[in-house]
């Protein structure tokens, strides 16, 4: 089934079950109404300010700058919010939507579990119910964050299809949707999906390159050169590219985890790698085997493993607007470890996608130049892992 909403060039769509339908047309219909609300936006931006801590700081990193020896690189840090990443700000902007549409319950997909923790939070401080669907796999290897989503009153149910991570637990969030849309909101975690979710989910998190181009006028008189940040489904790039879309001197730089290398079948890297699909009811690149099923996907980093890209990245890079480069575990782990060491600041695995890729141009950039790379989360998270990879056994 598909129309033509939510298009970006030949990307997006709504290719969903008859069943679906129903559900995002009255989504559609009540965000459409409610973004332009001026109590909405007065109450959405109480929470971002008093409970997730917005705005975020933009960061003069002085010492990185000056180790690197070239352009001037800031900080956006999204790793100060509330739960730690920046996906509190989509979670917080569905929950209150859900809330005025009358629904009561919750439920959400999650990979590593911090979708499903900022899900949990929300549904919590909102006075909802919440489950949160998570590939057997991920319940494993993520057993902190189970207990988390646990503690914050949710039900995490494994789910065991497939090959039991992200991409199986989005397939039964929305099977379970279709079962029950009357009292329930599925809260997705990215820009992906059907319309509307990649133009709602991009939406809130605009919030990000609304504050940079805000802050980087205070601070510089002037818009940056570059701006970049890592992309899983690309709802952290998207935001931090949004609001410089038609700011044409702006380069926006999206980095994908090559895991292993693109030249390997151990990576995630969608645009280097992928094929033009249909999956997830939206158009756009997959990771794809010869016979064009979903190929399983990997990085070091659990929230980058996702085989597909937002769709209005995949048209981004049609046209050219933005670059998406490949960057391995191997360089992410390195860049990791580099900024915890310069400036005492220790990135999520997948914010450190974005900052090896700045380690690599920045120097070669002229002094006057200015990058600003999303630090969409804090890397406390990723520490046994990081350890494990480096030979050092340690426990949780
Ligand atoms: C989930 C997550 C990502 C990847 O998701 P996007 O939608 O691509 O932003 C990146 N960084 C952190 C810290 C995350 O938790």
């Amino acid at each position: 089934m598909t129309n033509q909403a939510g298009r970006f060039g030949i990307h997006g769509g709504q290719y969903i079950p008859e069943t679906l339908m129903n559900a995002v047309i009255e989504l559609e219909a009540a965000y459409n109404h409610y973004k332009n609300d001026p109590q909405f936006n007065a109450e959405l931006e109480t929470l971002f300010n008093e409970y997730a801590n917005r705005p975020s700081r933009l960061y003069y990193a002085e010492k990185l700058t000056r180790e690197l020896g070239g352009a001037k690189i800031y900080l956006k840090r999204e790793d100060l919010n509330h739960t730690g990443a920046h996906k509190i700000n989509n979670v917080l902007g569905q929950a209150l939507l859900a809330k005025k549409m009358g629904k009561t319950r919750l439920i959400a997909e999650t990979g590593a579990g911090q979708h499903g923790v900022a899900t949990a939070t929300a549904a919590a401080l909102m006075g909802m119910e919440c489950v949160v669907f998570m590939g057997e796999e991920d319940t494993k290897r993520q057993a902190l964050n189970v207990y988390r989503m646990r503690l914050l009153g949710a039900e995490v149910i494994p789910v065991t299809t497939g090959t039991a991570t992200l991409k199986d637990a989005v397939s039964e969030a929305m099977r379970e949707w279709t079962n029950r849309i009357d009292d329930t909101h599925y809260c997705l975690g990215s820009v992906m999906g059907p319309h509307p979710f990649p133009t709602i989910v991009r939406d809130f998190q605009a919030v990000i390159s609304k504050e940079i181009k805000a802050q980087m006028l205070e601070k510089e008189g002037r818009l940056p050169d570059v701006v970049m940040a890592c992309v899983g489904g690309g709802s952290n790039a998207i935001g931090t590219f949004y609001h410089f879309i038609e700011d044409k001197d702006v380069r926006l730089i999206g980095c994908e985890a090559a895991g292993r290398g693109i030249d390997t079948f151990e990576t995630a890297a969608t645009i280097n790698t992928g094929k033009l699909g249909i999956f997830h009811g939206m158009k756009s690149y997959f990771c794809q085997d010869e016979y064009g099923q979903i190929a399983p996907v990997y990085s070091i980093s659990a929230g980058l493993d996702y085989p597909g890209i937002g769709p209005e990245h995949a048209h981004l890079h049609d046209i050219g607007r933005a670059e998406y480069v490949a960057v391995t575990d191997d360089e992410a782990v390195n860049a990791f470890e580099y900024l915890s060491r310069t400036e005492g600041i220790i990135p999520a695995i997948e914010s450190a996608h974005a900052v090896a890729h700045a380690l690599k141009i920045a120097p070669d950039m002229d002094k006057d130049k200015i990058i600003v790379i999303t630090i969409s989360g804090r890397g406390d998270k990723d520490c046994a892992a990081i350890a494990r990879y480096r030979g050092e056994d340690i426990h949780e």
